[in-house]
This record gives C-alpha cells, sequence and structure tokens, in this order.
C-alpha cells in the first residue's frame, strides 16, 4: 500500500520538522529576538561553537542538553543503569569540554552564560527567560566603563599622547 507508506512517512518528517523547532536553542533565539536583541548562531570561530552570540553585549550563549552536558543535581540527569561506567565517562569529557570553553571565552573577553534545557521547561521558562534578559543588563552595565575624567592639564597631554 504505497499510499500509506507515504502517509507515515510525512507524519514521520513533520515530527522530526516540529521537534527541531521546539529544541531548547530554538526557543531562547524566538525570545531574544522577539525583544529586540540581535545575535548570530553556532560560531565556528569561538571555542566550542557557541549556540548563540551578542556581539554587542560580549556574551556567548550555550543551550545544554541536561544529560548530555550533566546537569549536576538536575532530575533530568540520570546515568542509565546500564553501561553506566561509559556514560559516566562520556559525560565527564563532555564537562570538561563545556569547563574548558567557557574558559577558553572568558580570557578572551567573553562573558558565558549556560542556559539548561531544564529551565526552559513551559512551566519555568517565562521565568527564566525575563532572568536571562535582567542577565543581559547587568552585562551591558559592566561592560560599560567611561574612562575616568583627567584631573589635571599633564593627565589630559599624557591621554592624548598615549591615544596618538
Ligand atoms: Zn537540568
Amino acid at each position: 500500500m504505497p499510499d500509506k507508506l507515504t502517509l507515515e512517512q510525512r507524519h514521520k518528517c513533520m515530527a522530526s520538522i516540529k521537534s527541531r523547532n521546539t529544541r531548547p536553542e530554538v526557543l531562547v533565539r524566538k525570545f531574544l529576538f522577539a525583544h529586540g536583541y540581535r545575535f548570530r548562531i553556532n560560531v565556528k570561530r569561538l571555542p566550542g561553537t557557541p549556540d548563540i552570540v551578542l556581539r554587542k553585549y560580549r556574551t556567548c550563549i550555550f543551550v545544554n542538553g541536561c544529560f548530555w552536558h550533566g546537569h549536576e543535581g538536575c532530575k533530568y540527569f540520570v546515568l542509565p543503569k546500564s553501561n553506566t561506567e561509559f556514560w559516566q565517562k562520556k559525560i565527564e569529557r563532555n564537562r570538561e569540554r563545556d569547563l574548558d570553553r567557557r574558559i577558553k571565552l572568558r580570557d578572551m573577553g567573553w562573558h558565558v552564560i549556560q542556559i539548561w534545557e531544564c529551565q526552559l521547561k513551559p512551566k519555568v521558562r517565562e521565568e527564566y527567560l525575563q532572568g536571562l534578559l535582567l542577565t543581559l543588563n547587568r552585562i551591558m552595565l559592566m561592560n560599560y566603563q567611561p574612562h575616568p575624567y583627567p584631573q589635571n592639564e599633564e593627565e589630559i597631554l599624557s591621554m592624548v599622547a598615549e591615544e596618538g
């Protein structure tokens, strides 16, 4: 029955599209975009290929799955009962990689925000995302460090000399 097969295939296809569009990072992107933020996604030339990069805020955002990235103390991070050691090692490696990319980015002067999948579950999502906006505002204020006003002529001259 070719008709039925086609229908099944189409269902599968639609299901996969749906799951792709509801991925946690897409949620964050849509939210940020709706609030006027502009960003790049999957920036390969930065360590760890950050999911979202807000250049104006000098901020990288990673959206992590709780299982794969080993979200400590999270109910969604439960090691499988079989092959436990294998999974433990694998997730430990992912954690090390996560830490490594955070350190590298911070050394380069980037702020790094990690968002966990569980923070985007429907019941808690709105509150969490509002908090994310506050965090970005704080980062903007931190980044804004005006030059102190020069106190006397000598200082003004030395500043001019430095700039030239
Ligand atoms: Zn979690």
